[in-house]
């Protein structure tokens, strides 16, 4: 069964249908391992066993009728703490929805349980995924299975320790502006965002609504690809989401890449590397090469801008919407107010961490009468000048590839003091966001200490089919996937 555990999510449900497994045992034994091992990792904040064994239930009864199986049915899974589940709580790693309890479904849940895909918990987050190392959780640090003593990560990374460990085979993360691609780089898993608008945010907790996306973990391309196909596809309760069919995505995965033209982005390949980091991507380069692929390099005159960008928008974002968590509606209200103002003041300041705090007071200067023009509006044309810069690259390429941080895994609380050296993590990533890019990040070698190294993938709105094509045959042209975590 511990074998079991480490294979990927379509060898488990093929051994579902083969009746080689149970549902039901497959995902009791994910829960036990989660039971044993997570306290070391933190990676879950609540189980929803219940839950999780009933939908493996409804797997094994058709199993036992001979009926079709959904794709991924009776695959275990854990959801990111921000996406809504009927019945369980949703906290968002934060005090303040401490005890909210979900009532209703997002529709990645909804599309999930209708594919009878067993979700396992909820995964521990940065506070309202604001953060990239998983620090910033109201309840618990979420550590690295790679190295108890190293980061996972951020935000997602409960669900990408989840997955990097086999106590789930598959996770949901959202991001914002590297939330999925960072943990899954720094734990050695694929990570991937698609393309704002094809998977519908509702049901997810808002962070800063222009840059959300949620995305698959897994730990090969095939299940990330598998993955997106069930949670994508219009959806009328977001009024962003693309009116656009699922596609099959497995389907070209490993189509000939002979050719195609592979832009390797200049800025982030010419300073500031890990000497590991440099020599992954090296080696990147030369496995493309031998794939017959042609690499140039590209340049992203305006990327240097994007933190800038990015944490104006975003806080910007957030602050409207965090304004809900008041204490009348949801989650903790102070019990000693005077009167109203005063209950607003006293549930936010004991609800919210210091990161959210921080980031609701950046957005509201932004936004402020007398700096909206000098701050929130030049970020917006900036946005769409970086947006432009990565249409202009891919008019002359199919897509781009870097590596997805300029470093492995760092120490728990070496960051902690420094913000700022906190938000360059991101240096690779937001720029993704910012221009709406499916982009994905898979594992691509491990530093001298043993730690994975991850490859950013990213190409044109809406071409996730050659995303998913592009890093198939990179994964499968080396084995780094084929390493797990020793925990
Ligand atoms: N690390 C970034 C931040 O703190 C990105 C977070 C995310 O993508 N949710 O804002």
């Amino acid at each position: 069964m511990q074998d079991l555990l480490k294979k990927s999510a379509i060898e488990q449900s093929e051994a579902i249908k083969n009746k080689e497994v149970s549902a039901v045992e497959l995902t009791q034994a994910t829960i036990e391992r989660i039971k044993s091992i997570d306290e070391k990792l933190g990676a879950y904040n609540s189980l929803t066993e219940d839950t999780a064994l009933e939908t493996a239930k409804k797997v094994d009864e058709k199993v036992a009728k001979g009926e079709e199986l959904p794709l991924l049915a009776g695959v275990p899974l854990a959801l990111k703490d921000n996406m809504n589940l009927i019945g369980s709580r949703t906290t968002a790693s934060s005090k303040i929805l401490e005890n909210f309890v979900s009532p209703y479904n997002a529709t990645v849940t909804q599309k999930l349980l209708e594919n009878l895909v067993p979700i396992v918990g909820k995964a521990n987050l940065d506070e309202f995924a604001m953060g990239s190392s998983n620090e910033n959780s109201a309840f618990k640090k979420v550590h690295n299975p790679w190295n108890l003593n190293k980061v996972p990560g951020g935000s997602s990374g409960g669900s990408a320790a989840s997955v990097a460990s086999c106590e789930s085979t598959l996770a949901l993360g959202s991001d914002t502006g590297g939330s999925i691609r960072l943990p899954a780089s720094f734990c050695g898993i694929v990570g991937m965002k698609p393309t704002y608008g094809k998977v519908s945010r509702y049901g997810l907790i808002a962070f800063a609504s222009s840059l959300d996306q949620i995305g698959p973990f897994s730990r090969t391309v095939e299940d990330s690809a598998a993955l997106l196909e069930v949670i994508s596809g219009y959806d009328e309760h977001d009024s962003t989401s693309l009116k656009l069919p699922v596609e099959n995505y497995r389907n070209s995965l490993n189509n000939d890449i002979k050719g195609m033209k592979i832009g390797v982005v200049k800025e982030f390949t010419q300073e500031g590397l890990s000497p590991d980091v440099e020599k992954a991507m090296q080696n990147a380069i030369d496995t493309y090469k031998s794939l017959g692929a042609e690499i140039v390099e590209i340049s992203l005159p305006n990327i240097k801008h994007s933190i800038g960008i990015y944490y104006i928008l975003a806080t910007a974002e957030c602050s409207s919407n965090l304004a809900r968590f008041d204490g009348v509606r949801y989650g903790h209200r102070n019990q000693d107010a005077n009167n109203l103002l005063d209950m607003y003041c006293k549930s936010r300041s004991e609800g919210f961490g210091p990161e959210v705090k921080r980031r609701i007071m950046l957005g509201t200067y932004a936004l402020s009468s007398g700096y909206y023009d000098a701050y929130y509006k030049k970020a917006q044309q900036m946005r769409r000048v970086v947006t432009e810069d990565f249409l202009k690259a891919f008019s002359q390429v199919d897509a781009l590839i870097s590596p997805t941080c300029p470093n492995t895994a760092f120490d728990l609380g070496s960051k902690t003091e420094d913000p700022l050296a906190m938000y360059l993590t991101d240096i690779m990533t937001i720029g993704a966001n910012l221009a709406g890019i499916p982009a994905i990040s898979i594992p691509a070698g491990f530093d001298t200490d043993g730690m994975p190294i991850g490859l950013q993938i990213m190409t044109p709105q809406l071409t996730e089919a050659k995303l998913f094509n592009i890093s198939y045959k990179f994964e499968q042209a080396n084995d780094y996937y084929k390493k797990l975590a020793n925990i």
